[in-house]
């Protein structure tokens, strides 16, 4: 079975700073790492590997420096990465990033199953994962907290609800999103990460031709959603110090409470 892998290179921060003069990202000085949650997303597909003789391939749609987050996945146990990369696929709504990801899925062709990260701690949509599947017309089945068995047409996992778990019997191919309880990822494979580092690593990098796309249909181009403006909330906190004995401080207290009318 061919298992497939989407992985996202994100600042480490959860904390995104922006500049408050151009509403962008300030990313100088912080370093990237693999999304968390693709963490584990990598850890659920080298375990189901070992159990099923299965082939893994880890995705990136990024800038060239996203590559590091394909030789992590393979210093952990992935076979191959594909880095999808081209100035075509910049400023990609969530769209247009599930387009493009949808179709290298599509041009890797005969997997079982797809898994993903919940969620990306810079863009945070939770969308990309749902939005690939529906363009692949696959089955998906989001916060999976648990992978219990996978049979030749079928794989079964628990799903985190707010106050418990689902089990559901999912038809494959699938594409799962998983959250950190699912597993505890491993720590990548030194050798196989020198191997990755000195460029030794199967890594492919595709561009929007690679994948049969036209421009139109990738990055800002493709995109149907534009970002008119980014803003951090500014946050003004009146206090005021009510003076007095006790029961005119509460008895002030009592009357600012009923102007604002919180009681
Ligand atoms: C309205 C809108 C406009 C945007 N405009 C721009 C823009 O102009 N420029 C810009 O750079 N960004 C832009 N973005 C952000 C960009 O679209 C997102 O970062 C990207 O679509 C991924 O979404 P996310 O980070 O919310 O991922 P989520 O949906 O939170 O990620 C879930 C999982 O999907 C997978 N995944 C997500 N992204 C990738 C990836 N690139 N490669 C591999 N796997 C991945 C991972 O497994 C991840 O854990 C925009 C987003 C929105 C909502």
């Amino acid at each position: 079975m061919k298992i497939i892998v989407l992985v996202k290179q994100v600042p480490d921060t959860t904390e995104v700073q922006l500049d408050p003069k151009t509403g962008n990202l300030i990313r100088e000085g912080i370093e990237s790492i693999m999304n968390p949650d693709d963490r584990h997303a990598v850890e659920a597909a080298v375990g189901l590997k070992e159990t099923l003789q299965a082939r893994v391939t880890a995705v990136s749609m990024g800038p060239p420096q996203a590559v590091d987050v394909l030789s992590e996945a393979i210093g952990m146990g992935v076979d191959e990465g594909i880095l999808l990369s081209d100035r075509a696929f910049a400023g990609a709504d969530t769209w247009a990033t599930s387009t493009t990801l949808g179709r290298a899925v599509e041009v890797i062709g005969d997997y079982g199953l797809v898994i993903c990260g919940r969620q990306a701690i810079d863009g945070d949509t939770a969308q990309i994962g749902p939005q690939v599947a529906d363009y692949l017309q696959i089955p998906h089945v989001s916060y999976v907290s648990g992978i219990e068995k996978v049979e030749a047409d079928a794989v079964f996992v628990r799903r985190r609800l707010e106050d418990g778990f689902e089990r559901i019997r999912c038809r494959m191919p699938a594409l799962l999103t998983v959250i950190g309880e699912l597993n505890v990822p491993r720590y990548p494979h030194v050798g196989r990460l020198i191997d990755a580092c000195r460029e030794k690593a199967p890594i492919k990098v595709w561009n929007v031709a690679d994948l049969g796309l036209k421009t139109a249909e990738v990055g800002l181009e493709g995109s149907l959603t534009h970002v008119i403006k980014t803003f951090a909330p500014k946050f003004q906190r009146r206090s005021e110090i009510l003076q007095g004995d006790a029961r005119t401080v509460v008895s002030g207290l009592l009357d600012r409470l009923k102007e604002i009318r919180v009681i």
